[in-house]
């Protein structure tokens, strides 16, 4: 029998745990090429070159230089990160030599540069699957994002049909749109600049890009993927992504379950597993001594680890905060985003300094011990492709509350009275997404956390929930083969 061909990827993403992070397209381009690696896919990553990139990639070597007259002199270092990724990095110092938000300035506004500079990225990196740069030819070039949507269009324009491309949406909201002056200097057939191409409103949409010239688009859970199809949830690109209907599947996220595992994590106080979960209770007073909140064991502690902002849903918890405490709850909350809402966490703190705490920024130890120390997660998220700190949650035992939406609806399973019956619960969902739910969906938690065996039996549910990347790899490695 002949052998199956081990298939090369290249993934194509701004960010990668643990070298880049702001949000869940990290965690995700971090875990599944070691997920892929074991169901027997080779991926590399191409990443912009930030410092904290370049400075996290092991025996780092130059792959190539690159001189053109299109985009300003840079490299290709490839190398290991200690977590055994294969990546190559492009370190054009013009466009990456930057500190803080990759995509923000310090007053929170996009860069100016963002659309040259994932313009570069996107071509460099479709040169580099397509053996062009380097001497490596790659099987399927699979891109994250509006970041990377260009990638398709460059080798659709190269005319190859041997690199096959994939472009998967981890958030339909960020669509890459800037000023049509920009097709000038992409480098592509001008007739690309159409309704059928990456013409988007008399602007030029990357992302949009991406959909038009893959060969498939994967999103992120199969709820999600219907809801993007849908004149609701499309976000203007609906329509087109109902055209694309054969061409689109839901794969479900994982997590990695090494950086989170409650059993051998070192950011948290004291471990525990399912077999042995009573450490989480020695992580809750130590989290309440820690944020100075009033210590109680009985008291259902609720968390938010999030940006913070409409589509999560957070102004709608923000109006919730009296009523919570009210009830003997507390919240802790970790995140940072929109003022208005991170103003209102702050002055519900202020109010209830021993029930409320708040800290905004981003503390990835503080996120752990938020998740080992908590009862229960708030996530009423608007629209959520898959969501990521719902499974963590889980995988700590942390009850999640969330908007029946997305992947969020694809991985809780509401605590009604049939699953509860059948002892297969692991949360609360609420729909629609507004206020009067989620204040039910509140009320339905503290009466839930008020019956010790049934709280206790949804905890163990979460613990023995299986969130980790096994199952979507096999059907990413299954995908990559059909094409
Ligand atoms: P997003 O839409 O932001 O990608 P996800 O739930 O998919 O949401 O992923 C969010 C990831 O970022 C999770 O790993 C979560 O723990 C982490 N995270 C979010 N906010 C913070 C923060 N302020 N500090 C530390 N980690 C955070």
């Amino acid at each position: 029998m002949p052998l199956k061909k081990t298939q090369s990827v290249l993934f194509v993403a701004s960010e990668c745990f643990p070298l880049i992070k702001t949000g869940g397209l990290a965690d995700v381009v971090g875990a599944l090429p070691i997920a892929l690696a074991h169901a027997g896919t080779n991926v590399t990553v191409f990443l912009p070159g930030f410092p904290k990139v370049l400075a996290g990639i092991e025996s780092a070597r130059t792959l190539a230089k690159i001189k053109t007259s299109d985009g300003p002199p840079a490299k290709l270092i490839s190398g290991t990160t200690a977590s055994g990724l294969n990546i190559i990095a492009l370190d054009a110092p013009q466009y990456f030599d930057i500190e803080g938000n990759p995509y923000l300035d310090d007053t929170g506004n996009d860069r100016p540069d963002n659309g040259a500079k994932y313009a570069y990225f996107s071509k460099v990196a479709a040169d580099v699957a397509l053996g062009k740069i380097g001497r490596k030819k790659y099987d399927i070039l699979h891109a994250h994002d509006w970041q990377a949507g260009l990638c398709a269009a460059y080798v659709k324009a190269s005319g190859t049909t041997k690199l096959r491309t994939i472009l998967t949406i981890h958030n339909l909201a960020f669509q890459g749109r800037f000023p049509k002056f920009l097709m000038a200097s992409l480098g592509l057939p001008t007739s690309y600049y159409s309704r059928n191409g990456l013409e988007y409103w008399d602007q030029v949409s990357f992302l949009k890009a991406g959909i038009m010239y893959s060969d498939h688009i994967t999103t992120v859970s199969p709820t999600y993927a219907l809801e993007i199809q849908s004149d609701d949830g499309g976000m203007g690109f609906g329509g087109l992504l109902r055209a694309r209907s054969q061409s689109i599947s839901g794969l479900l996220n994982g997590i990695d379950l090494d950086v989170w595992n409650p059993e051998t994590d070192p950011e948290i106080y004291k471990s525990y597993s399912a077999e042995n979960p009573k450490g989480k209770a020695g992580n809750k007073s130590a989290l309440q001594k820690a944020l100075k909140l009033r210590p109680d064991a009985k008291a259902p502690l609720f968390t938010v680890i999030s940006r913070l902002t409409t589509q999560k849903g957070l102004d709608l918890l923000a109006d919730m905060t009296d009523f919570i405490v009210a009830e003997g709850g507390q919240i802790a909350l970790l995140g940072s985003g929109d003022s208005a809402i991170e103003d209102a966490f702050n002055a519900a703190a202020k109010k209830h300094p021993t029930e409320i705490s708040v800290t905004i920024g981003y503390d990835e130890p503080l996120a752990h011990q938020l998740q080992a120390g908590a009862d229960a997660i708030f996530i009423p998220s608007r629209f959520e492709p898959c969501g990521l700190t719902q499974l963590c949650a889980m995988r700590y035992g942390t009850v999640p509350i969330v908007g029946r939406v997305g992947g969020l609806n694809d991985t809780v399973i509401d605590a009604s009275p049939m699953a509860l019956a059948n002892g297969a619960a692991t949360g609360v969902q609420f729909a629609p997404v507004n206020a009067h739910m989620l204040y039910s969906a509140i009320s339905r938690a503290f009466d839930l956390y008020s019956n010790p065996a049934q709280w206790n039996q949804i905890v163990t549910n979460c613990l023995n929930q299986n969130v980790g990347w096994e199952t979507s790899a096999a059907d990413y490695r299954d995908l990559y083969a059909s094409l």
